[in-house]
C-alpha cells in the first residue's frame, strides 16, 4: 500500500518514495528552550509523533532527529529582536545553559505524558558549534555568502530558487516586512549565518571561529544537525506552518548551497496552528498555556492527545476548554469501553488480525495521517455487533501503534487515589459529619468540574472519571 503526504514543496499530496529503500531520515525542527513548551508547540508534537508511528507501522526502519534550539533564535524568526535565550536567562536570573536544561528536562516531561515516542537522536544546537562553522565555510566557499558590518550574511540574489518553499515570489509583503531590519544586508530576505557584532554585547555564548569570536544564526542550526545524522540529502523535513517563509526557506537555501544537493530535502510537512479565539498561541503571548495548566485544571494529559487527533494536522484547530472536556468525556467512554471488551483478552492478537478493518485503517493512517477518520473507524469497530470482544481489542491495540492513547495499559483506576482528590474527599467527609452540605455539595461539583464523579457507599466513598 502506498503512503501519500501532504508535500508543501509541491503544494499537494505525493506519493512517499525515500532515497534508500525501506528507510527513513526524519528531521524535526525541536523546541526553543527558553521557556515552558505551550499546547500549541506541543500539537506540533503530537502530529511529528503520529508521523513517525505511521512511517513505522509501515514497516520503515526509521532515524528521527529532533533538535534542542539552546542558541541564536531571536525574538522575531528573521535577523531582529532580542535572543530567546538571553531574554529568559535574565527573567529567570539563570545562565542561559542552567535556563536550557531547565525547559529541555520540562520539554521531555511533557512528551512523554503524552505518549510522544522519544526520536532516535535529540542534538544540542550549542553542542554543534563546529559542524556550523564548517557549512558556514562550504557556502563562503561556494560564493553565497559576504561579510557585512561584522556578521556574515547568506546572499539570497546568489540562490535563484530562494523562496521556492514559501513561493515567495508572488508575496511581497515578507519581502517587505524584511526590509530596514538591518543596514547590512544586500537583499531583504538576506540572512545572517555568524554573528560577531551585534547589539547583544552581553550575549554569553559566544565561540570561536573563522569569521571572529561571535554565535550563529538560528537557521543554520538545523542544516548542520540534521546533516551531521541524516546525510546531506534527506526523507522528511517537519515543523510548524510559521516555519515556511523564513526558517525552512533559509534552511534550504544554505543547505543546497552548501552541499550543492538538490533538493535537499524531498518531502516537507507542516502542522497548522493551534488557536484561542482566532490567536496562534505564542510563548510570548497572553494566552500561552502549557500542559500542566491542563492538568491542574483536572484534565488527563492523554486526553489532550486526543483532542489533537480530532482534527487533521493540516486543519487549525481552536482550543477551548469546553472543547477538550469534550475530548475528555469521549476519552473516558472509549477507555470505559477498552477496559470492559479487555476482559475477553486471551493475548492471541496475531492470528486475529487479518481483517478488513486493519487495511482499512492503514489506507487512512495512509492518506496523509487522517486521525479524524481513524477515530471514527475505530468507533466503528467498537459498535459492530459481528466481531468478538477478542477481536475487537486486537484490532484497537493494532491502530494504538499509531493512535498512542495507551489502550494496552489501560485500567480502572477507582482505586488508584490521587492525592489531591484523597484530600478533597476526606474534606467533604468532615463537611458532611459537620452537616455542612453547601460545602459538600460544592466539592462534589468542583470534582466534577475535574471529570471525577463520587460514589459514597456503606465502604465509604469512591471516585473514578466521568
Ligand atoms: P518554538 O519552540 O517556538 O521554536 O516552536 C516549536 C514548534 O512549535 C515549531 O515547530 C513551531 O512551528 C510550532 N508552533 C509554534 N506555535 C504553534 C501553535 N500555536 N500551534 C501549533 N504549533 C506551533
Ligand atoms: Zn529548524
Amino acid at each position: 500500500m502506498t503512503l501519500k503526504l501532504y508535500n508543501t514543496l509541491a503544494r499537494k499530496k505525493e506519493v512517499f518514495k525515500p532515497i534508500k529503500d525501506g528507510e527513513v531520515g526524519l528531521y524535526s525542527c525541536g523546541p526553543t528552550v527558553y521557556n515552558y513548551a505551550h499546547i500549541g508547540n506541543l500539537r506540533t508534537y503530537v502530529f511529528n509523533d503520529v508521523l513517525r508511528r505511521t512511517l513505522k507501522y509501515n514497516g520503515y526502519n526509521l532515524k528521527h532527529v529532533m533538535n534542542i534550539t539552546d542558541v541564536g533564535h531571536l525574538t522575531s524568526d528573521a535577523d531582529s529582536g532580542e535572543d530567546k535565550m538571553l531574554k529568559g536567562a535574565k527573567r529567570e536570573k539563570k545562565t542561559v545553559y542552567e535556563l536550557a536544561e531547565f525547559y529541555t528536562k520540562a520539554f521531555m516531561v511533557d512528551l512523554e505524558k503524552l505518549n510522544i515516542e522519544t526520536p532516535e537522536i535529540i542534538p544540542k544546537a550549542t553542542d554543534h558549534i563546529k559542524e556550523m562553522i564548517e557549512i558556514i565555510r562550504k557556502i563562503e566557499k561556494n560564493g553565497y555568502a559576504y561579510s557585512a558590518g561584522g556578521n556574515i550574511y547568506f546572499d539570497t540574489s546568489k540562490f535563484k530558487d530562494y523562496g521556492r518553499l514559501a513561493r515567495l515570489e508572488n508575496d511581497d509583503s515578507e519581502k517587505k516586512s524584511r526590509v530596514d531590519a538591518d543596514k547590512n544586508k544586500r537583499n531583504p530576505n538576506d540572512f545572517v549565518l555568524w554573528f560577531t557584532k551585534s547589539k547583544f554585547d552581553e550575549q554569553e555564548m559566544k565561540w570561536d571561529s573563522p569569521f571572529g569570536k561571535g554565535y550563529p544564526g538560528w537557521h543554520i542550526e538545523c542544516s548542520a544537525m540534521s546533516s551531521k545524522y541524516l546525510g546531506e540529502q534527506f526523507d522528511i523535513h517537519t515543523g510548524g506552518i510559521d516555519h515556511i517563509q523564513v526558517h525552512h526557506t533559509n534552511e534550504i537555501a544554505q543547505s543546497e548551497a552548501a552541499f550543492n544537493k538538490h533538493p535537499w530535502v524531498k518531502y516537507w510537512l507542516h502542522g497548522e496552528f493551534l488557536v484561542i479565539d482566532k490567536d496562534k498561541m505564542a510563548k510570548s503571548g497572553d494566552n500561552f498555556l502549557k500542559l500542566q495548566t491542563l492538568v491542574d485544571k483536572g484534565f488527563d494529559p492523554i486526553v489532550y492527545r486526543y483532542f489533537c487527533l480530532t482534527a487533521h494536522y493540516k486543519q487549525q484547530l481552536k482550543f477551548s476548554f469546553d472543547g477538550l472536556e469534550s475530548s475528555r468525556n469521549s476519552f473516558n467512554a472509549l477507555k470505559n469501553k477498552v477496559i470492559e471488551i479487555k476482559k475477553d483478552d486471551d493475548g492471541e492478537i496475531h492470528k486475529r488480525l487479518d481483517h478488513r478493518y486493519t487495511e482499512e485503517f492503514k489506507e487512512l493512517i495512509n492518506d496523509d495521517l487522517n486521525m479524524p477518520k481513524v477515530l471514527a473507524l475505530m468507533y466503528h469497530v467498537l459498535k459492530d455487533e459481528k466481531i468478538s470482544n477478542k477481536d475487537k481489542y486486537s484490532i484497537l491495540l493494532d491502530f494504538d501503534r499509531v493512535l498512542g492513547l495507551g489502550f494496552k495499559n489501560m485500567k480502572e483506576e477507582i482505586a488508584e487515589v490521587n492525592g489531591e482528590i484523597e484530600a478533597l474527599i476526606k474534606e467533604r467527609d468532615n463537611a458532611k459529619k459537620q452537616k455542612d452540605f453547601a460545602k459538600a455539595d460544592k466539592i462534589r461539583n468542583e470534582l466534577k468540574h475535574k471529570g471525577i464523579v463520587l460514589e459514597d457507599s456503606k465502604d465509604g466513598t469512591k471516585w473514578k472519571k466521568i
